[in-house]
């Protein structure tokens, strides 16, 4: 059996969407499931369309989300010797043709077709290769599509596909400006890098058959055919912008994480059980192409915040921090003083659905706090604030540096509110909004054990003079 070979080739006319990720990541899981290689291909063959900087992304993204891929990038624009070799080996035994039919007899022969209720195709016109041109006047090439039979395939998702060559017109391959088109391009490329399974989205089923006569008239082998279905928004229409975020690169901006992405996006559309949360070592264990399924998918953002959480909490807190560190840059958090980050996972990652919630919250773990949150003052801040906030300093003093230990400070607080008879509430929270300046925050004993001893003695005298000045 030949070694499986799949790629992910996107055009660059614009930055990664989900849909073309989840189409990235079967095609990755495919590969890697049957311990193949993965192509990136870059199908900037569109000069107009394609640009440097959606180039940038589509790496940028592949690679946050850590679909690493084992040959390329390769790029279409600088194949174009190899399409136009054989454009011109076709041309000189007459599997292509020159069509010198100008835009104006097409576009009146599609409204004669139109008209007579006739789907718009081109009709052979420059095929017998007569009339009296010279290959010096403007013309485009085109393959020459089989009259008879038809054309099969079994597509993995789809099942089987039929159409008659009737049905299909000829190709153009070549454009009048000398340009290869995608569907010749496209051919050329899976053929000369032994791709074996052609995983893309549906939006390509209807060329597939074009291109398996143009494998066909080029003697090569016909890989195997899966078309992804489309992901919509939560209101069935087509995924936009009006849906919140759709490009990769802006999930890493709101603070998910490519595996919790990666996660949601195999989810949607495929599954094995009941199951919802894969390691990426399980999904190329368990994925199997055949059990995606044809319907279009919607996109959750909510059932994805909630992955996003499920593994904020599970994954090594080393992990989370090293994607938390660009949200903490991003919100221009200085973390070189305090607490390290994987120490600070530990303690946000319950209240977190997403690393920019959590650096957002965890800037009283590196900055002075000079302002308290007014809702929580008005609720605790009274008049015998002032005495649980000086017995609370005195108590803590009293631990020593390496000592300052959640446990330890429990331990202290716990006791000083026995002797005071009072409520942990009572304790905890005059501290909290000391230590912290709101109303919430992970327990009063983590938070200032995080916080460090000396900064935290430092607020509560802080606050006692700013908030109770008496
Ligand atoms: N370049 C095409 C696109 O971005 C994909 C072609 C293919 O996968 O065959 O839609």
């Amino acid at each position: 059996m030949t070694a499986v070979k799949t790629r992910f080739a996107p055009s660059p006319t614009g930055f990664l969407h989900v849909g073309g990720a989840r189409t990235a990541l079967y095609s990755w899981l495919y590969a890697r499931h049957h311990h193949g290689t993965f192509v990136l291909r870059i199908e900037d063959t569109d000069l107009e369309r394609s640009t440097q900087p959606a180039i940038d992304a589509i790496i940028e993204s592949m690679q946050w989300l850590g679909l690493t891929w084992d040959e390329g990038p390769y790029y279409q624009t600088k194949r174009f010797d190899r399409y136009n070799e054989l454009i011109d080996q076709m041309l000189a035994d007459g599997r292509a043709y020159r069509c010198y039919c100008t835009p104006e007899r097409l576009e009146k022969l599609r409204q004669e077709q139109m008209a007579r209720g006739e789907k718009p195709r081109y009709d052979g016109h420059c095929r017998c290769g007569c009339g009296d041109h010279s290959p010096d006047e403007p013309h485009c090439v085109r393959f020459r599509n089989p009259d008879e039979g038809t054309v099969h395939f079994h597509d993995h998702i789809r099942g089987d596909v039929e159409i008659a060559n009737s049905e299909l017109d000829d190709l153009v391959i070549r454009r009048t400006d000398g340009s290869p088109t995608y569907n010749f391009c496209v051919v050329v490329d899976d053929m000369d890098m032994g791709i074996t399974h052609v995983i893309r989205g549906e939006d390509h089923v209807n060329n597939t058959p074009r291109q398996i006569n143009i494998y066909k008239a080029l003697g090569a082998s016909v890989p195997e055919f899966a078309h992804v279905s489309m992901i919509l928004g939560d209101d069935g229409a087509k995924l936009s912008k009006r849906h919140g975020a759709v490009s990769v690169m802006q999930y890493r901006d709101d603070g998910f994480l490519p595996e919790a992405l990666l996660n949601y996006l195999v989810r949607l559309g495929w599954g094995s059980g009941d199951r919802e949360i894969f390691s990426l070592e399980d999904m190329i264990s368990l994925f199997d192409i055949s059990h995606v399924s044809k319907s279009a998918s919607a996109f959750d953002t909510g059932k994805l915040r909630w992955m996003n959480r499920q593994y904020i909490m599970s994954l090594p807190p080393e992990k989370v921090a090293a994607h938390l560190e660009w949200h903490m840059r991003d919100q221009g958090i200085d973390f070189s003083r305090g607490p390290a980050l994987p120490d600070l996972v530990r303690a946000l990652a319950e209240r977190s659905e997403t690393l920019k919630d959590m650096a957002a919250q965890s800037r009283y773990f590196y900055e002075d706090v000079t302002e308290y949150d007014p809702a929580a003052v008005k609720k605790w801040i009274k008049a015998g604030t002032g005495e649980v906030l000086d017995r609370a300093a005195a108590t803590l003093a009293q631990v020593a540096p390496e000592d300052w230990k959640a446990p330890a400070l429990h331990h202290a607080l716990e006791a000083l509110a026995g002797e005071m008879g009072i409520g942990m509430g009572k304790v905890g929270m005059p501290l909290r909004i000391a230590v912290t300046g709101r109303g919430v925050s992970p327990g009063i004993d983590v938070t200032m054990e995080l916080v460090g001893r000396e900064r935290t003695l430092e607020r509560i005298a802080r606050a006692r003079k700013e908030l109770l000045p008496l």
